[in-house]
């Protein structure tokens, strides 16, 4: 059988401009998708209405733009997407593999336990088997197994999380029908037919229940390759919220440079030199995806922005 060709994609929130770390998560996407000849999609992850900054989704596309970022089809705004949310969420909940719960973040106060995702549903309403007729006035939540999810990430090779005991129940449907980055990001990657999801190391926990919902959808689950994220001095991940600046579009040989530099790239110090002094990115660009090499990007969970 031929192999499936590639499909990359960068997805990014349009809470703010595109900043440095967001920069170096579309690079690597971009590079992994064109070195396997493949394609490169974009997906604008606009679900979450209060996050939301007006005109940042076309200042990103703008600036990727910019940097000469090539994507091959019309970008893909998740807000066109609810009623495939729904049909997936309905389907789950027919199947009893969701359910809708009534805790309120008070009720939850003193029984959440840690998980990789921020805290772990204790279950509270798992057997209560609420109408969810009327869904909107609950949160709806996914049923997981006490099941070990493995998989092999191309950058932190094998790992293998117990759902149930690690994740736990989480939203798949917030109440007055906000679906979760999770439900959303696996019934897209689907759609878009992704064969290789490249992102950030933060989003690195949300793989186990994602191959889960592939599984439970009867999607083809695909590879996933997560990078560093990039921080502050703070060890904080760079971000609207943690004040982190716009990439300016001056200089774009140089910040790319520096991207291609902190995911692990060998340049040479005279391609730099050229590089600089013909101010060439389109050159830069063609140097980078012929010896782009995925397994030099760095194995540490992040980087600090330099
Ligand atoms: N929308 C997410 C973000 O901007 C990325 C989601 C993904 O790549 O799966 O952080």
């Amino acid at each position: 059988m031929k192999p499936k060709s590639y499909v990359g994609r960068f997805a990014p929130s349009p809470s703010g401009p595109l900043h440095y770390g967001s920069l170096v998560a579309a690079t690597a996407s971009y590079l992994q998708a064109k070195h396997n000849n493949g394609k490169w999609l974009l997906r604008i992850e606009d679900i979450d209405p209060p996050r939301e900054v007006p005109g940042a989704a076309d200042d990103i596309l703008k600036t990727l733009e910019h940097f000469q970022f090539e994507w091959d089809e019309t970008p893909l705004y998740q807000s066109t997407r609810h009623k495939q949310y729904r049909t997936h969420l309905n389907s789950l909940l027919h199947d009893d593999k969701a359910y809708a719960c009534s805790c309120s973040r008070k009720d939850l106060i003193n029984d959440v336990q840690k998980s990789p995702l921020g805290k772990r549903y204790p279950g509270t309403c798992a057997n209560r088997k609420l109408d969810t007729t009327n869904y909107t006035d609950f949160n709806l939540r996914l049923r997981v197994k006490n099941k070990i999810v493995s998989f092999c990430d191309r950058t932190y090779g094998e790992l293998q999380h117990n759902l149930q005991k690690e994740i736990g129940d989480i939203i798949l449907y917030r109440k007055f029908n906000l679906p979760s980055y999770a439900l959303a990001v696996t019934v897209d990657d689907a759609y878009q037919e992704i064969t290789e999801v490249v992102r950030g190391y933060d989003l690195l926990a949300f793989t186990p229940i994602q191959i889960y919902l592939c599984q439970l959808l009867n999607f083809p689950t695909p590879n996933f390759l997560h990078v560093p994220i990039i921080v502050n001095k703070q060890e904080q991940k760079l971000s609207k919220q943690t004040g982190a600046a716009a990439i300016t579009m001056q200089y774009r040989c140089r910040t790319l440079l520096i991207v291609l530099k902190d995911l692990g790239q060998t340049i040479s110090k005279q391609l730099e030199v050229d590089i600089l002094n013909n101010n060439d990115l389109t050159e830069l660009w063609r140097w980078a995806i012929e010896h782009w090499h995925a397994d030099s990007i760095p194995k540490t969970n992040h980087i600090y922005m330099s």
